[in-house]
């Protein structure tokens, strides 16, 4: 009897056998339906074994007909199970996310213009008929012809119209690179040379495309596209972005230079989509797919090439779940697959940097914009030197360039990364600050819903009269500025400006992101406040003075990271400024103008910049020179979690090169009354980090209600 191992996306240590029905053949990647207890679960064949007695296994109950999971997307998943110290089922999980695209597909029936031409031919069967020259649904055709569903029927009757049975999940179209391209500028041929090179020669070959704001990395990467395309025709292409607002612009692009819409994946399409992009991926029929960081899950025949874009954004880093960062991982995916992979961005982390200096990448860099447009000159405003008046927060110097830039008829953004009112609400009378019930953080005012926030949990409640705590009347006051209050007093300072507010709570989905950035960039808005969604990709021509209301919201924390991201951020606010042919201009508003991070900033010296922070990270042996990883406890009571700390606490055991901290609890101690502790392990680069974690977690059991968690390269310290 044939007997194979397997694989199912639960989190089970490893795989089961089963035996294999005579009548069925299997292989490798194979996704079957096998019995786990009472159930019937779907999986993947992880081994093929050697034929024996398996009288005692159970049987493999079906074989679905979808392609098998290659064997480098099968040796990713077990790579990455071990990598972030986690049952390979739980990464499998996120490949076989999609169960109603494993089987055949759904038919629809379509009608379709026969060509008979029908006896009594009014007005509306014509139109009827003129509307069916393309296969279409009877509802639609009706309605797109003005008629009623009977002229419909009627047509089917006389023969004039025919119905047809068709996969509702068609194929993407196909994009064609021969279409006329931009000429490229020298240097951008120069990078896209180079990856052309790669794609022709094959294997894996990583490259950083370190280039400003505005440098043409988009037409570079279209250019790789092209050429992956024509050098492996049956190759595909992934693009990552970080943030799905900026998703539209890119498939825009594509569609643009190939003449086809690429297909997407990302959590504003719906799940039929879901289900035709991933069938199509499997198949290997969609040949370029964009989309959000669960898109590298996804099941490709073969890939070619990855792009990830804005590579140092910190949304690629998933935080529940299987925290994995998917810049990180596409690397090792191109690895398995032999494939070119290319990190963009105008502010590159450190691990990239480091990387490419080390020479594990090669570097391409793109040093100036395209064209005459010329990188915003940055100033720092002393807060402390130039105070806002009472109660304000914008620095009369700010104020003063806002008013010469209105004159000029020319925008504004002003940019603070705190969504509502106000961040903090609290009583005058007591001092109480209003926290969510069951989470151990402040509520945000947000005025125009009238309602108090848990950004982190949605919990929300409409501000009460009295202080909860003493009882005083009226006097809760909002304490700090979001967006909102910035607004208000936009609005007081400037009367007759237009005035919008661009952030989660006023764009709060891909349609209200387009109707705001199309004022915008129609001149219909003078001054837009936003958080970090207007940090990136948007290109508004006439937008030349950006203000930076707090600069120092990110220079605080424990967090390793926080100067370069600010740094980051920062650079990529002030880049909008001047994109087209008007200089812009940056004003950043801070307390500690003698910030490294935003002295680089005002030079405009970013390799100043880095080396500052390269020595000070390597001589702590911070990430990247060290590798860091965090294991968190969480339990319903405080009692379960300080003695599930502690039976972590007693199975460490010494290594060398690591070293531990905690258990301790972190800033959100608690998060839907799950109370929380947290370790902290640092180790330097030789050290196996994996490996210890693993043998750590191995060596200590907490009851079912306590959930333990094992962060690799943690990108958040809350
Ligand atoms: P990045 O991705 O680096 O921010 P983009 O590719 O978006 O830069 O380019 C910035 C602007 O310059 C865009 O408006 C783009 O259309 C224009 N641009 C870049 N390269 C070219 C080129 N070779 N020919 C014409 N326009 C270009």
């Amino acid at each position: 009897m044939a007997r194979v191992s397997v694989l199912l996306p639960l989190p089970l240590p490893e795989a089961f056998d089963y035996v294999v029905p005579p009548e069925m053949v299997l292989g490798l990647g194979d996704v079957v339906d096998v019995p786990l207890g009472q159930n019937v679960r779907t999986g993947v064949v992880w081994a093929l074994k050697p034929d024996q007695d398996g009288s005692n296994l159970k049987p493999v109950l079906k074989a679905y007909g979808c392609p098998p999971l290659s064997g480098p997307l099968r040796q990713f998943i077990d790579f990455a199970a071990r990598y972030l110290v986690t049952p390979p089922g739980q990464v499998l999980a996120m490949v076989l996310r999609q169960p109603d695209a494993l089987g055949p597909g759904p038919f629809e029936r379509l009608a379709l213009a026969s060509g008979v031409v029908p006896d009594r031919l009014n007005d509306a069967r014509a139109r009827v008929l003129e509307h069916a020259q393309q296969p279409i649904a009877r509802a639609a055709l009706a309605k797109v012809a003005g008629v009623g569903s009977a002229v419909v029927t009627g047509l089917l009757k006389a023969g004039a119209l025919r119905e047809i049975e068709r996969p509702v999940d068609l194929p993407f179209d196909i994009p064609d690179p021969t279409r006329p391209a931009r000429p490229l500028s020298d240097i951008q041929a120069d990078a896209a040379h180079l990856i052309g090179k790669a794609l022709a020669s094959g294997g894996f070959q990583p490259f950083m495309l370190d280039g400003v704001t505005g440098s043409g990395k988009t037409e570079v990467y279209l250019e790789a596209v092209a050429k992956a395309l024509v050098d492996q025709p049956d190759g595909q292409i992934l693009v990552l972005l970080p943030e799905i607002a900026l998703t539209q612009a890119i498939v825009a692009r594509f569609e643009d230079r190939f003449g086809a819409a690429p297909a997407q994946w990302h959590s504003d399409i719906g799940p039929a989509q879901k289900r035709r992009t991933w069938r199509e991926v499997a198949a290997g029929r969609a040949r370029i797919v964009i989309g959000a960081r669960s898109a590298l899950f996804l099941p490709f025949a073969k890939l070619s090439l990855i792009i990830v874009d804005e590579e140092h954004d910190t949304s690629f880093k998933q935080e529940d779940g299987l925290r994995y960062h998917a810049r990180d991982m596409a690397v090792a995916r191109a690895k398995f697959e032999q494939a070119t992979i290319i990190l963009g961005s105008a502010t590159p982390s450190l691990e990239t940097r480091l990387n490419a200096d080390a020479g594990r990448y090669q570097r391409l860099v793109l040093p100036s914009r395209f064209g005459l447009a010329l990188l915003p000159e940055v100033d720092l405003i002393d807060l402390k030197a130039h105070p806002p008046e009472r109660d304000h927060w914008l620095s009369p110097l700010l104020v003063q360039a806002m008013a010469d830039t209105l004159a000029r008829q020319e925008q504004v953004l002003l940019f603070l990364n705190r969504r509502g009112y106000a961040p903090v609400v609290l009583c005058r009378a007591c001092g109480h600050r209003m926290k969510a019930p069951d989470t151990e953080s402040w509520l945000v005012e947000h005025k125009y819903s009238n309602r108090l926030v848990c950004h982190l949990t949605g919990f929300s409640m409409r501000k009460p009269d009295a202080c909860p705590n003493c009882g005083a009347k009226d006097g809760l006051v909002s304490v700090g500025p979001g967006v909102e209050r910035i607004a208000a007093e936009a609005v007081e300072t400037f009367p007759d400006a237009r005035i919008a507010i661009f952030s989660s709570d006023t764009a709060h989905n891909p349609q209200a992101v387009r109707e705001l950035v199309g004022r915008m960039e129609a001149g219909e808005i003078d001054i837009l406040i936003g958080t970090q969604i207007v940090a990136k990709g948007h290109n508004f021509p006439k937008l030349t003075l950006v203000g930076v209301v707090d600069a120092d919201l990110g220079l605080k924390g424990g967090d390793p990271r926080a100067g370069e991201r600010t740094y980051q951020m920062l650079s990529q606010v002030a880049g909008r400024a001047g994109r087209a042919d008007r200089p812009g201009r940056a004003l950043i508003q801070t307390h500690y103008p003698d910030n490294e991070a935003l002295q680089a900033l005002v030079m405009g010296d970013r390799e100043a910049f880095i080396e500052a922070e390269s020595l000070g990270r390597a001589a702590v042996g911070a990430p990247p020179y060290g590798r860091m990883a965090a294991l968190h406890i969480m339990a319903q009571t405080d009692d379960a979690v300080d003695a599930a700390a502690e039976a972590a606490s007693a199975a460490l055991f010494p290594a060398e090169g690591v070293e531990v901290w905690g258990p301790a609890p972190p800033p959100l101690a608690m998060i839907r009354g799950w109370r929380r502790r947290r370790f902290l392990i640092q180790a330097s680069r030789e050290v196996d980090l994996s490996a210890f974690m693993a043998a750590w977690r191995r060596g200590f059991k907490v009851p079912g209600s306590v959930r333990v968690a094992i962060d690799m390269d943690p990108h958040s310290f809350l």
